[in-house]
């Protein structure tokens, strides 16, 4: 997509109120990515969404290549199911309860486990069908008692939601593996680093469940604890083709075997030399939880042996809206955000600063694809200082040299380097240097 500024919707804050402190939630509101419109929701502002949708795109690209099945449930759940499972009322205050015209009682659902069962019960028969893995993104309600950070804590907000069905406990721990090396492929294309962390199961419950946290400066969510060798481990993992599918596991299990954990887990282990501290945002969590919500419903299939079983589930989610947050957490310097490759709302900002080159800034905005051109008339300075805040990866500026030489200046947001090119080859120049200056 391509778009100029003077045509576009990007109301732009210089400052925001002194309540919010939380860096992410401060550039996410002045660089026009969302809208508040009561507390804990949001509106995205065209900006923003684009940023969400290429996280979708990115979360939906490897699940997809994973053959795990996307689906759609509604928002609004029957309050049956949930007296079912037992969650109705010990889910807490969280939970939106709504009453209909007929006086039926209805939710907006926090989280999918009890209706999805009752979606594939039935329908799934035999162990010939398993094991099957659904997900969803889908917009969650939960009446956070202290909604903020912006994006970080919302009330309504977008989850990539998973389900697995499975035979036993081991084929549903060895797609636990599986996805726990999937989570760690998309969080590395996301631009952030994370740590798993063995974490409390929370209202879901459950066996074995990690919770996935970007490690930031700021205190905004909690703190975690890790053996300082595991993100040594994460970087081999990142190393080792993930085709090989011995190597991989070997990595993950030697991974989920050193130590690591949440402050709601456990306290802080005393002064070890090897335990690193520090601030974790959860951007997602894992879990293995066997028969929980399927025992209840009694959705069962027929095992090899003709019983008739529950299935073994396990649940897989991603904080979609949060990761924007959190990816500005860890991607920002003081002139704004510093957006990673492949989430950038645009890959490319054009800055012309010279009205007698327009031009030529036409030309290269027609060649490039994924662009915002600032094509309005305001000062050098304002221009700069907004694709700054922006974040966008690659500026190209037109400017005084650029009709005498047929050059341009292309300066990289993350490295601040500054090239002097040649109209005829920005493309050229823009493909070598792409790696080399941005962030994946
Ligand atoms: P938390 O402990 O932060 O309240 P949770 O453990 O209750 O979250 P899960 O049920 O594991 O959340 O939900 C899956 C993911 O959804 C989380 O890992 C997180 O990234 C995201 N998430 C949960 N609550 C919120 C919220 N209020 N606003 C934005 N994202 C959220
Ligand atoms: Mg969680």
């Amino acid at each position: 997509m391509k778009v100029k500024i003077s045509e576009y919707y990007l109301p732009l804050l210089k400052n925001v109120s002194s309540d919010i402190k939380l860096i992410s939630h401060q550039y996410s509101v002045r660089a026009g990515l969302i809208k508040q419109c009561s507390s804990g929701i949001y509106t995205w502002l065209p900006l923003g969404l684009r940023v969400l949708q290429k996280i979708q795109n990115i979360v939906r690209q490897e699940l997809s290549k994973a053959g795990f099945i996307e689906i759609l449930m509604p928002c609004i759940q029957s309050a049956d199911i949930w007296k079912e499972s037992g969650r109705y009322n010990s889910y807490g205050n969280e939970m939106l309860k709504i009453k209909d015209r007929h006086k039926n009682e209805v939710l907006f659902g926090p989280t999918n486990e009890e209706l999805i069962t009752n979606v594939i019960k039935g329908d799934i028969k035999s162990y010939k069908d398993l094991p099957k893995i659904f997900w969803q993104m889908q917009w969650k309600f939960r009446d956070e008692i202290r909604p903020r950070f912006g994006l970080m804590r919302a009330r309504e907000f977008l989850m990539k939601d998973g389900y697995g069905f499975f035979e036993d406990q081991d084929c549903a721990k060895q797609y636990y593996d599986k996805m726990y090396q999937i989570y760690l492929n998309i969080f590395k294309k996301l631009g952030v680093d994370v740590v798993p962390c063995r974490a409390d199961a929370g209202a879901i419950g459950g066996h074995v469940n990690h919770e996935f946290h970007v490690v930031t400066k700021n205190n905004a969510e909690g703190k975690i604890f890790y053996d300082t060798k595991l993100p040594e481990l994460i970087k081999e993992f990142h190393n080792t083709d993930q085709a090989n599918a011995d190597a991989i596991l070997k990595l993950v299990n030697k991974m989920q075997t050193t130590y690591s954990a949440t402050e709601e887990k456990e306290q802080a282990p005393n002064n070890q030399s090897d335990i690193q501290t520090a601030n974790g945002i959860e951007v997602g969590h894992i879990f293995s939880f066997g028969d929980k919500y399927s025992g209840c419903a009694n959705a069962v299939f027929v095992d090899k042996k003709g019983n008739k079983k529950p299935f073994y589930m396990g649940s897989y989610g991603i904080g979609i809206s949060r990761l924007v947050a959190a990816i500005i957490e860890a991607n920002h310097d003081k002139r704004g955000i510093v957006w990673p490759k492949n989430v950038s709302p645009f890959s490319v900002g054009l800055i012309n600063l010279d009205n007698n080159a327009c031009g030529i800034a036409s030309k290269i905005f027609e060649n490039l694809d994924d662009i915002i051109y600032d094509d309005t008339d305001q000062s050098s300075g304002t221009k700069f200082a907004c694709m700054d805040l922006l974040g966008i990866p690659t500026q190209i500026i037109v400017g005084k040299n650029t009709l005498k030489n047929n050059t341009v200046e292309i300066k990289y947001r993350a490295t601040d380097k500054c090239f002097v090119v040649s109209v005829s080859k920005i493309e050229e120049f823009l493909n070598t240097q792409c790696n080399k200056q941005i962030k994946a």
